[in-house]
């Protein structure tokens, strides 16, 4: 992994960052976000897409920069010109999907908001995420099956599948073995995990070491707030998500969602220091159990998103929840901006950018 030094001492030539992003995913949100924080933004992207993003002319980034391929991110040309400009990447789905984990950790030098060790925390589900959130987090989390543990409806899921592409269900190791040959399955390519009947709701949470803000819950060095709630709006026998829904919780339920987000910070703290910084999402279904003869509400994490996610564009003037924390409406890119603000302003922008 690039050294951290090495991220901080190019930030300290900073004087007035700018915020930058990739065109795509959460981007008007960051670019409207930042904008109503002050800060000049500028959009990287291809410029076939320009159009769409001058549409939109509260969240036009204040520059655009053209690349023929998101590959072109990592030319030290371009790069330069971004470390050139004081820009402060922030990372969503897209950049991160698009640049590649590795390559982000390993060749992209322009200092990025976030601890850049989560990427290798939020890539690795199968091992790392599951140590994570079920062993030091003491998150509930669905329970996994070996081939032949296989006794109820399990979800069979591959590696490196985007968006659920090519997960079956089942329900004996019979069906697993008839399914799985007929996939050609290589051992190990895959996880097996206890299906969980019930509602999925995505909670976005921040964490911020330096809050200030009377927002959210203790959590690490400082507090975790939510953000906002949304769930995918997904194809019709499928798993392509094609847009995103508000929700707000039952109130009773926020007790338990708090408590998750907070857990997700704690035990990051310990694993990556300085933890899970910024916006993550929880991904969770909501399910009935019972609990000594009660029916209860359990909240089942399937995986985590240790960045903004593009639910967040639900409330890109604040959500039902933010409007509770904040006099003005707060959505993720302005919370991000807002942060990145106050660190410059204190001079600890290293605790927060990496
Ligand atoms: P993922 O790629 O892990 O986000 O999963 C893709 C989709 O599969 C999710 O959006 C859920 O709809 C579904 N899914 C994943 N894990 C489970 C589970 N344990 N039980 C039920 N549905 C699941």
């Amino acid at each position: 992994m690039i050294p951290t030094e090495r991220i901080h001492k190019i930030l300290k030539d900073y004087k007035k960052p700018k915020i930058a992003t990739i065109l795509s995913h959460s981007s008007l949100q960051i670019f409207h976000g930042a904008r109503l924080e002050d800060f000049k933004t500028i959009g990287i992207g291809m410029k076939e897409n320009f159009e769409i993003y001058r549409a939109f002319p509260e969240a036009t980034p204040d520059e655009l920069i053209a690349v023929d391929n998101y590959e072109q991110l990592l030319d030290e040309e371009v790069q330069d010109e971004l470390v050139r400009k004081h820009a402060i990447i922030i990372p969503h789905g897209s950049f991160v999907e698009y640049v590649g984990a590795a390559n982000i950790e390993e060749k992209f030098y322009v200092p990025m908001f976030g601890n850049r060790a989560v990427l290798a925390w939020e890539h690795d589900k199968k091992i790392k995420q599951r140590h994570w959130l079920e062993k030091k987090a003491g998150i509930r989390m669905p329970r996994e099956f070996q081939p032949q543990e296989i006794d109820r409806k399990v979800i069979v899921k591959l590696e490196g599948a985007k968006g659920g592409r090519g997960f079956f269900i089942c329900s004996s190791p019979k069906e697993f073995r008839t399914k799985a040959k007929a996939r050609k399955l290589k051992e190990g390519s895959f996880t097996i995990q206890e299906f969980i009947e019930g509602n999925r709701y995505y909670p976005s949470y921040f964490y911020s070491p330096l809050s200030k803000t009377k927002a959210g819950v203790p959590a690490g060095k400082g507090k975790v707030e939510l953000i906002c709630v949304d769930r995918r709006d997904e194809l019709s026998g499928g798993y392509t998500v094609v847009g995103n829904i508000e929700l707000v919780y039952r109130e009773s339920l926020l007790k338990q969602v708090f408590e998750d987000g907070r857990r997700t910070v704690d035990a990051s703290l310990d694993l990556f220091p300085p933890g899970m910084i910024g916006p993550f999402c929880l991904e969770t279904i909501l399910a009935e159990r019972e609990v000594n003869d009660k029916k209860v509400t359990q909240i089942y994490t399937f995986e985590i998103s240790a960045r903004i996610v593009a639910g967040t564009n639900v409330a890109p003037d604040g959500s039902r929840y933010s409007c509770f924390s904040y006099k003005e409406p707060m959505s993720m890119g302005r919370r991000i901006a807002r942060e990145i603000k106050q660190a410059a302003n204190e001079k600890k922008l290293p605790l927060i950018v990496a």
